[in-house]
């Protein structure tokens, strides 16, 4: 039998409301890939689920956490903090998954430091008209949005150092994108084999 594959993470960036949850819980449906929960310090989204979506947690824990050295990364955005849980990640690592990272590009700076086996994938709003809209259907303040869209802007200037910048236009299409991309640069540090999938 062939040995697993090497782990890999994958980091989806790109603007609130651009559709990352979206292409991952889609991504979500293949076993090859895992998906990261975050913990943050903002409140929950009404639709939002504790352990699902998020940990939602407060600040004093989340001061521990980077304190007990629990997470791979973390970042402030929109004035509440963000993190990465490290233990998950690293048993996913070790059963040769996919790790499917939601997180803002000053968390793929860092993991890119962490010279971790990673494949970073920006997605794109087809317009910003478009992400506009797709964040009003959400239900976002309307005083949020302009920041969110400031925010799109400095993200893409930093983000030179991606692997792919697929545009979610329609959905299909961006899932398919953002899979050949991930799994291109999963063969690539498993020198060229294709990912080991186990049997259906
Ligand atoms: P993010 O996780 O990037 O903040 P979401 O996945 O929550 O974004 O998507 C934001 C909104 O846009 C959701 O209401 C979602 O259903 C919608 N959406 C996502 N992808 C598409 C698409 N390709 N076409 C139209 N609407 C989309
Ligand atoms: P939202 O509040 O819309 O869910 O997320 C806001 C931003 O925080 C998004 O850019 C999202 O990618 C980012 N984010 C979510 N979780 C993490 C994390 O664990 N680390 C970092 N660095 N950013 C995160």
């Amino acid at each position: 039998m062939r040995p697993l594959s090497k782990g890999l993470v994958a980091v989806i960036a790109g603007p609130s409301g651009v559709g990352k949850t979206t292409i991952c819980q889609r991504l979500r449906a293949d076993p090859l890939y895992r998906w990261s929960v975050s913990c943050t310090t903002r409140a929950p989204r009404p639709y939002e689920r504790e352990g699902e979506h998020y940990h939602f947690v407060t600040r004093p824990r989340f001061e521990q956490m980077i304190a007990g050295g629990e997470l791979l990364e973390w970042a402030r955005v929109f004035d509440n903090l963000y993190g990465t849980p490290k233990a998950p990640l690293e048993a996913a690592l070790k059963g040769g998954a996919v790790m499917l990272l939601d997180i803002d590009i000053g968390g793929a700076e860092q993991v890119r430091r962490l010279g971790y086996d990673a494949a970073f994938i920006f997605l794109k709003p087809p317009s910003e008209e478009t992400l506009i809209s797709r964040l009003r259907g959400r239900g976002e303040a309307e005083t949020l949005i302009p920041g969110r869209v400031a925010r799109y802007r400095e993200e893409l200037a930093r983000a030179a150092f991606f692997h792919a910048f697929v545009v979610n236009d329609d959905l299909d299409a961006a899932v398919a994108a953002t899979r050949s991309a991930i799994e291109a640069r999963h063969a690539q540090v498993n020198g060229g084999e294709p990912p080991a999938r186990a049997p259906a």
